[in-house]
């Protein structure tokens, strides 16, 4: 019997930046694809972010052909990590950008419908699965459903999928301070593990500032101004001025994932992709939404949509596994403040150690015997009777 004709070849719930490269991908691999991008908001919208763009990023949109993003952005080309006072500063081994996700967000669905996506404003309750389709709300449907609807998603929850570990974050946007221009600022929280608070430049004068934590199982979740206080202790004066304030969760990843088999496939923060040792979503984001747009492709051309996320669980094998353990590995290791401090030193007395972080907490990096030298010689070198060393910037 030929299968019933669907709505759709793809339909992809949510059109952050996971959903919008899901969509990018299948067009990209099938232009012919009758895809659908659905959000519950019109864009452009905010979403609460720290806004910053790895560069690998830009090279993932461009593999599906979409370029010049952020060419009216200013780049941000020093990070500067702090902890307790030991600072490590230095040139990215490229620029990062940091582009407000009203912005940046609206680019990617536009190019996904330039591109022949459909965009429509729905927001999804319920998905039920078919031998031969996937109907959402009863109302649309495809052979094959990719879940790109964020932290909360409701395509995880109706998967029966837990959420795992979760951060919460705060960000808000304010007059840059002088000594952070041109900088991502990162700043390790030494009493709440882990934490961060953070400045980072937009280049128009503002930087997106704020402040993030893990909340612990049974513990209630702190209040705005509790986040607030904390961004203060730890950036003191970053937040004078601040507007836009807008908190959400982080769902962060663990050592182990592997994605579900089938005609429904989760990605990005739906699929619990951030990194624990950052916070940074975009680049997971983006690389599981193309993964997943592709697999979806294939699986279609093939006749066999029941397959794409077999296909998909082997892209992303490759593509992120060995990452999510360092990762993982390395956020543990993290617990320790005097592995903190040794990363910090080793990082700021050697630019390869510092890529090499960057690489882990921005994109797809290992854990590179780099920095496992780097690390051993921090700990075996004698600090000040204080513990604390400062690197010249
Ligand atoms: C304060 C903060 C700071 C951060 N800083 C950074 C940073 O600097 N760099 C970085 O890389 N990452 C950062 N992250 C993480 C990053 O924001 C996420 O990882 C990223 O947004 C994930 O993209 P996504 O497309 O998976 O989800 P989202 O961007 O959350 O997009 C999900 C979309 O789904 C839609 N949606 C939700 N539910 C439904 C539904 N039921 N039906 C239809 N649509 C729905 C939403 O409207 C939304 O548009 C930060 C997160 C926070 C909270």
């Amino acid at each position: 019997m030929a299968p019933a004709p669907t709505d759709f070849d793809v339909a992809v719930v949510g059109a952050g930046p996971a959903g919008a490269a899901a969509a990018l991908g299948a067009l990209h691999a099938d232009p012919s694809l009758r895809v659908v991008l659905l959000d519950r908001s019109d864009f452009p919208r905010d979403k609460a972010c720290g806004d910053g763009v790895a560069p690998h990023v830009l090279d993932l949109l461009a593999e599906v052909g979409v370029t010049g993003l952020v060419d009216d952005q200013v780049p941000v080309a020093r990070l500067r990590l702090g902890f307790g006072g030991l600072v490590a500063e230095r040139p990215m081994a490229r620029p990062a950008w940091v582009v407000p996700r009203q912005v940046f967000d609206a680019r990617l669905v536009d190019a996904a419908v330039t591109a022949g996506v459909r965009f429509l404003r729905h927001r999804v309750r319920a998905l039920r699965q078919h031998a031969d389709a996937v109907v959402l709300d009863d109302q649309i449907s495809a052979a094959v459903v990719v879940g790109a609807d964020g932290a909360h998603s409701a395509v995880r929850r109706v998967l029966g999928q837990p959420r795992g570990p979760v951060a919460l974050a705060l960000r808000g946007y304010a007059p840059v301070a002088p000594g952070w221009r041109g900088a991502q600022v990162i700043e390790f929280g030494t009493r709440h593990q882990p934490s961060y608070a953070w400045s980072f430049d937009r280049g128009d004068g503002l930087a997106n500032v704020g402040y993030g934590e893990l909340l612990h199982e049974g513990r209630p979740a702190p209040s705005r101004a509790l986040l607030l206080e904390r961004l203060e202790v730890l950036l003191s004066g970053a937040a004078e001025g601040g507007q836009h304030w807008a908190g959400h969760h982080l769902p962060l990843s663990m050592a182990r994932w592997r994605p579900l088999a089938g005609r429904v496939l989760l990605v990005g923060d739906a699929a619990r992709l951030v990194n624990p040792l950052t916070g940074e979503g975009i680049h997971h984001a983006v690389a599981t939404g193309i993964a997943a747009g592709r697999a979806a492709a294939a699986a279609l051309r093939d006749e066999r949509p029941e397959r794409a996320g077999e296909d998909y669980v082997r892209a992303t094998r490759r593509i992120l596994q060995p990452h999510l353990r360092h990762t993982a590995v390395v956020a543990r290791l993290a617990r320790s403040t005097r592995l903190i401090e040794a990363g910090l030193r080793a990082s700021a007395a050697d630019q390869r150690v510092f890529d090499d972080f960057v690489e882990l907490g921005l994109a797809h990096g290992r854990l590179t015997r780099t920095v496992a030298l780097g690390l051993g010689r921090a700990l075996l070198t004698p600090t000040r009777p204080n513990g604390r060393h400062q690197e010249p910037a």
